[in-house]
């Protein structure tokens, strides 16, 4: 497999504290991979790092060969990674569909396009409706995004992290709030949006019988570091990962 990401001996301080400290990671195409780890392990900081948010302090980042590691953001997402958001990042009072079509206008190099104005481009509208179709909201395009249900907002915002159609796409916590049932279906879709948008998604969560039933390939992060990564039956036998989640036993049972 080629790594479409490669990320080598990052570190991220913050003042004193170090947020990441000296990981490396490569994420090949077409592997699904979840990073796991406790609260503060810094999953999120490495989000920010190998998305632009954040520059790192030493290392280098590369994508698909090319060194990324001072590129911006909004070039990152063109070069084709993208990413959403811990925290709910969509626009409550646009429609859903105008929700959509931010990142699909954007992509076509017409970035702040009036609002009201954004509904008359057909081309624009036919793709993102074909989006809210893939994400199963379809009926929902007129509503303002603030008016659906959690559920479908995380929806909306996984719609919103696939627009500019990544070939690597970061999902932090993208069934954070959600029942069991709507977290399995959560990432059900996920990974059917990997197979037929040929998107590499690589995924923070919690829910252990989720990381563990979907992904083909686990990181663990403690502490700013990568204590072990490898497929999930490896994982799941890893002594030192069962120190980490020392007290949360059953998640690994
Ligand atoms: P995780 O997503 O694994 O829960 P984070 O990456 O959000 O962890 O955070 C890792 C550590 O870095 C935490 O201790 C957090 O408080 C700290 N941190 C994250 N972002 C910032 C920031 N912008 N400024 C200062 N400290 C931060
Ligand atoms: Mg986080």
């Amino acid at each position: 497999m080629t790594d479409l990401l490669r990320i080598e001996d990052a570190t991220k301080r913050f003042g004193d504290f170090v947020a990441i400290n000296g990981v490396s990671l490569a994420l090949p195409a077409g592997r699904l991979t979840a990073i796991i780890g406790p609260n503060g392990a810094g999953k999120t900081t490495l989000i920010n790092l190998a998305t632009g948010a954040f520059v790192p302090d030493r290392g280098e980042m590369y994508f698909k060969g090319d060194e990324i590691t001072h590129l911006p953001v909004h070039q990152r997402v063109r070069k084709g990674l993208s990413r959403s958001f811990q925290v709910m990042n969509i626009f409550a009072h646009l429609s859903v569909l105008q929700n959509i079509l931010v990142p699909v206008l954007a992509m076509r190099g017409r970035a702040g396009f009036p609002f009201h104005e954004m509904t008359r481009e057909t081309e624009a509208v036919t793709e993102a409706r074909r989006i809210l179709r893939e994400i199963r909201l379809p009926d929902a395009e007129n509503l303002p995004a603030g008016t659906l249900s959690h559920g479908d907002q995380r929806l909306l915002e996984l719609g919103i992290a696939i627009a500019p159609a990544p070939e690597l796409c970061f999902l932090d916590e993208p069934s954070s709030g959600l029942t069991p049932v709507e977290r399995t279906m959560v990432m059900e879709l996920i990974r059917r949006l990997s197979t037929e948008r040929r998107t590499t998604f690589v995924i923070v969560e919690h829910d252990m019988d989720v990381v563990f039933a979907l992904a083909d390939w686990i990181v663990v992060m403690n502490r700013g570091q990568v204590l072990i990564e490898g497929p999930p039956a490896e994982i799941r036998e890893n002594h030192a990962v069962r120190e980490v989640y020392l007290g949360e036993e059953e998640l690994l049972a």
